[in-house]
């Protein structure tokens, strides 16, 4: 018998579900362990206050007495909460986030100990960071990089440690992690936007972006898992045939939550409310053990910051309750995998949300101008977005039959194409006063009753309008929400900025009212973003072709998405924007494709040890004890024997061609992995990883999993999907 599977699948069915002491209001828990403007105001003197929000509020620099005094009142703050450490808390291009304790304990002289923290180590510190990605980044500049304190996002406690949000740059300035691209995208938006939003109301002087993410997420028992050497090394199941039953009944989506997973969210709930991240929403996923966590929307910075601080805390917690939780987009075949929906929107300082229909007709004209403009950023560089979201472990969402797919296409519905429409027949130049009162009136007029109904939601669409906000549905359920936050933010900046330019052309050279040359130039991104709007179904086969006639990508593959992000069009609008110069994007590219070739080396690795140290051997184990008993039936009935043992030398036979079968793909694939080693170029490595290698994977999975169907039960040394999937 198998003892590591059967040990596990005991040790689960023994657990009970552990009690959390949920009795006190969320509101009451709400922030206590982050230094905000509560904790502020309490701790730092008026002077100090001022400065911090002035560094939130416009970027502002703080200086180095005011860091002294902010310094010593975070330690206080923090050491009345029973607080050792301080770390400064940053996500480098490894996707995960990281963190280096120092205590507050210093030295007097040999005999006296007090507790420090000044505005030095509060503003900058040198983490020993050559173990960090930096594609080549370092290499060629300076050694060394620093990590310098953001103050909009604010420090927090975890544990015993002071957590303090910063940026991790080179010295020489080039961004070693996603914030400071993330930081100079919202900047440059907002600066766009507020410029644009300025035709509508003067007394705009900042744009925020708003990011809502939605994560789903797998939760299993942690003793099933680590009976898996694919799930624990790769976070996905390499092989395992499908249970009989899977998501086909429907009956796992938004019902009753299993008692053991519902304790499991209401202590991460618990947790979040502590760190301020305002979680709302839990419920069952589609596919079996699945779920899915979302919080209010807020600031982009912060809420990329609370997601990577979710996606760890979701790892600790879990822990307490024996479960693992699988980030994975793709942990198991047959059954839908796990996304990150990233609903986003643009709202200025006096409170509106420019992607929501107001209630006059210049509020809805400067609904319109967003829209449009967000439509014609997409349009425009389709490919990109796509870029953002790509990795080794989204390849198995996007384009493989499971929404959405590859290509990026926007869903607007059947009201607002209709606006659009009519939208496209305005006259070239000065408009009669008859058309404006019949466009305020009958068209921009009437956007907000027409959206009121505007129920019809398309699930395949990757990027789609939901009433107030987009949706950006294809991010990956493990990614960091600032990829693809940076890229939308960065083009639709560069949108709004072109935008302006045309519009006050209009007003200046051709005498047009301010409206009338906001109806001219949005006629002509309408007409020019047509072929980025699809309404249709987009697992559709002749979606594919209609996308292709459409001259939109189609990059199935992460080493094929990826190579737009060093071209020249992706360079143009980074350093256009001052988001990232050519540097910086080569250096991301090749961390990126390096990652992929590492992560699809990794899966080989495994998948050849599991399949002939594991697979091979039971399935050998099993054939002899099918021919020990056609021996032993030979003995007993002498010639006669072969009819009783048909079946068992038929399976005999079949054991061993699978075992041919392993055994050779395991053996070309390793084969293949040493060419592709032997390059140097890393594009060229991980296409090679992907087109030469990975295909072995379906062909020796294939086997396995046959192998699965035929082996006894009770000799299989890997938990079954039915397992995975079902025990709860
Ligand atoms: P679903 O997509 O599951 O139907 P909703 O559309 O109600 O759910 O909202 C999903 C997410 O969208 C939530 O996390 C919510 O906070 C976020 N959200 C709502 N309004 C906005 C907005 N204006 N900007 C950004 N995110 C928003
Ligand atoms: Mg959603």
């Amino acid at each position: 018998m198998s003892t590591l599977r059967f040990d596990a699948l005991k040790k689960t069915m023994g657990r009970k579900p552990i009690i959390i002491d949920d009795n006190e209001k969320r509101s009451a828990l709400f922030g206590v362990n982050v230094f905000n403007e509560k904790a502020m105001r309490q701790y730092l003197t008026t002077d100090a206050f001022m400065s911090v929000q002035d560094a939130i509020v416009n970027g502002s620099k703080i200086k180095r007495v005011v860091a002294d005094q902010i310094a010593a009142a975070m330690k206080d703050w923090a050491m009345s909460k029973s607080v050792t450490h301080y770390t400064h808390w940053f996500q480098p291009l490894t996707g995960a986030t990281a963190e280096k304790h120092d205590a507050f304990f210093e030295l007097l002289d040999s005999n006296q100990g007090i507790e420090k923290f000044d505005g030095g180590q509060l503003v900058q510190q040198e983490p020993d960071a050559s173990s960090f990605p930096h594609g080549g980044i370092r290499n060629t500049f300076e050694a060394r990089g620093y990590t310098a304190w953001d103050p909009s996002s604010p420090s927090f406690i975890y544990g015993t440690t002071l957590c303090i949000p910063t940026v991790f740059v080179s010295y020489t300035g080039e961004a070693l992690d996603y914030k400071t691209p993330l930081l100079r995208a919202l900047h440059a938006v907002d600066e766009a936007a507020s410029d644009v939003a300025k035709y509508f109301d003067k007394s705009v002087r900042k744009v925020n972006a708003s990011l809502g993410w939605e994560q789903e997420y797998f939760l299993i028992d942690e003793a099933l898992v680590m009976a898996r050497p694919d799930l624990t090394m790769t976070g996905r199941t390499l092989l395992g045939h499908t249970s009989a039953k899977g998501q086909q009944l429907d009956d796992h989506y938004f019902g009753s939550i299993p008692t053991r997973a519902l304790r499991f969210m209401q202590d991460l709930e618990k947790e979040c409310m502590l760190l301020g991240i305002p979680v709302k929403t839990r419920h069952n996923e589609v596919a079996p053990n699945q779920f899915e966590l979302a919080p209010i929307y807020e600031e982009a910075n912060l809420a990329v910051d609370h997601n990577s601080l979710v996606m760890d805390l979701m790892g600790k917690v879990a822990a307490r309750h024996h479960f693992k939780v699988l980030l994975h987009e793709k942990p198991f075949k047959g059954v839908n995998g796990s996304g990150k929906h990233n609903n986003w929107s643009l709202t200025t300082d006096t409170g509106v949300n420019l992607l929501s229909p107001g209630k006059t007709p210049m509020s809805n004209l400067q609904f319109l101008t967003f829209f449009i403009n967000t439509i014609k950023a997409i349009q425009e560089y389709e490919e990109l977005m796509r870029s953002g979201i790509a990795s080794a472990s989204n390849d198995h969402r996007l384009g493989a039959n499971e929404a959405p797919p590859a290509i990026m296409s926007v869903f607007i519905g059947d009201q607002l194409t209709k606006v659009l429409k009519e939208l496209e027949g305005v006259t070239t130049g000065k408009l009669s006063p008859q058309e404006k009162t019949d466009l305020k009136l009958n068209v921009v007029g009437k956007i907000p009753e027409i959206l009121l109904d505007n129920t019809d939601r398309n699930r395949t669409s990757p990027f789609a309008f939901t009433g107030n906000k987009f949706e950006f549905r294809a991010v990956g359920s493990k990614a960091n929400c600032a990829k693809p936050m940076i890229i939308l933010n960065t083009i639709v900046a560069k949108q709004l900025q072109d935008f302006k330019i045309e519009v006050d052309k209009l007003i200046d050279k051709k005498s047009l009212k301010k409206d009338e040359a906001i109806f001219n130039v949005l006629r002509e991104y309408i007409k020019g973003s047509k072929r980025i709007l699809f309404d249709g179904n987009g697992y559709d086969e002749s979606w594919e072709k209609e996308a292709k006639k459409r001259k939109l990508s189609n990059n199935k593959t992460t080493p094929e998405a990826l190579k737009i992000q060093i071209e020249k069009s992706t360079i143009d609008v980074f350093s256009t924007m001052k988001v990232m110069n050519k540097v910086e994007l080569e250096a991301r590219y090749e961390i990126e494709v390096e990652e992929y070739a590492k992560r699809i080396q990794i899966e080989g690795r495994v998948l050849g040890d599991v399949a002939r140290n594991h697979i091979i051997p039971t399935a050998i184990k099993y054939q002899n004890l099918l021919i020990d008993n056609v021996k032993g039936l030979k003995d007993i009935y002498g010639t006669s024997f072969k009819k009783m043992a048909l079946e068992q030398m038929d399976l005999i036979e079949q054991i061993s061609n699978h075992i041919e079968k392993i055994n050779a793909g395991v053996t070309q694939m390793i084969e293949e992995r040493k060419k592709a080693n032997a390059l140097i170029d890393l594009g060229k490595k991980a296409a090679m990883y992907c087109d030469k290698v990975k295909p072995y994977f379906e062909e020796i999975r294939y086997h396995c999993d046959k192998l699965e169907l035929l082996v006894d039960d009770e000799l299989w040394p890997l938990t079954k999907y039915r397992e995975l999937l079902f025990t709860r």
